[in-house]
């Protein structure tokens, strides 16, 4: 099995419009007149972001969603993604053949094609960097920077679960029901970040939720000059993880990470229009706090402010 081998065999049959079957040196993205095209890429790493017994499947759509979530926090409709593969020599033509069909699946989901890629083999972890192409109206993409004072802050779909999962891999004492500790599991392995949501011309600020939602809206605080309060009681957090982690639940769940959701901002007197955006596209939205003059991502549990020793996960 060589990398020419690999890529005809597993990659190719993913190639769309523009990808000429991966046998050329590079793809075209064919631009589209009124549009932007928003490019976004992350890297996800055995050991750090998923884990060596993880399904190749799931890895493949956690390497994929991981880039759609930042597209969607912009505003913008994915269309496209590049591959960048180091594989150890471990890695066989069964986990090849698993891996690509999870991004078959993903890209018949989510409406995206790949475009092309690198495969290289190494002696460190397995490692897959993706690179996402999506499209917004020209001057649309919503910035980390479009908070002002007196808008409403909303998050996506829940909080805390992967956070959830990942401390049950790590063995962390708990009661949870089976098909509970299940569901948080699967979601650590496989985000679902609300792809389609159309937020371009209603949120102000927008971010995507990977390292923390704390520390994540602490970006768009200091990027909008603004300070954000959020209310760890309305936080969207599932009801196993406050039965499991008792008081220190909100802490847990809005530092934890992993979330690939959306924290944005919006005037809460559009809130039925953004209602409208969020059925359209299937997405639950929560409103957990607002934007005030200031400095800073403040947690606020009755009038009090929860000290976070840290909002959310650094690599270094
Ligand atoms: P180069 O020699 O320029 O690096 P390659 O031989 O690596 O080109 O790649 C040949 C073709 O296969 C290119 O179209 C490239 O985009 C594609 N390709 C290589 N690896 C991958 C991958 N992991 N996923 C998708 N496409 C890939
Ligand atoms: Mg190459």
């Amino acid at each position: 099995m060589d990398e020419f081998g690999i890529i005809a065999r597993h990659f190719a049959p993913l190639a769309g419009a523009g990808a000429f079957a991966l046998t050329d040196d590079a793809g075209v993205i064919a631009a589209r007149p009124g549009f932007d095209l928003v490019v976004t890429t992350d890297t996800v790493t055995e050991g750090v972001d998923f884990l060596a017994f993880d399904p190749a499947d799931s890895v493949a759509k956690k390497a994929l969603r991981v880039n759609l979530s930042d597209l969607a926090a912009k505003g913008a409709m994915p269309a496209h993604y590049l591959l960048n593969l180091t594989l150890p020599h471990s890695i066989g033509d069964d986990w090849l053949a698993a891996f690509a069909a999870g991004l078959a699946r993903d890209q018949s989901r989510y409406g995206v094609t790949l475009l092309g890629g690198d495969t290289s083999a190494g002696e460190g972890p397995l490692s897959i960097a993706v690179t996402a192409f999506g499209f917004v109206p020209q001057g649309g993409m919503i910035r980390r920077s479009g908070a002002r004072a007196g808008e409403a802050v909303y998050v996506t779909g829940d909080i805390g679960m992967s956070a959830g999962g990942l401390a049950v891999f790590k063995r962390e004492k708990h009661a949870l029901a089976e098909a509970d500790r299940d569901a948080l599991v699967a979601r650590y392995r496989v985000p679902e970040p609300p792809v389609g949501l159309a937020l371009c011309g209603l949120a102000g600020a927008s971010v995507d939720v990977s390292d923390g939602l704390m520390a994540d809206l602490g970006h768009v605080a200091a990027a909008s000059g603004v300070a954000i309060d959020v209310d760890a009681g309305a936080l969207p957090i599932p009801a196993c993880l406050k039965d499991w982690w008792g008081a220190g639940v909100f802490a847990r769940a809005a530092t934890g990470g992993d979330d690939y959701q959306i924290a944005f901002t919006a005037d809460p007197a559009r809130e039925a229009e953004l209602h409208a955006a969020a059925r359209a596209s299937g997405t639950r939205i929560t409103r957990i706090g607002q934007v005030r003059a200031g400095q800073g991502a403040h947690l606020l549990h009755g009038g009090a402010e929860i000290a976070l020793p840290r909002p959310g996960y650094r690599h270094f």
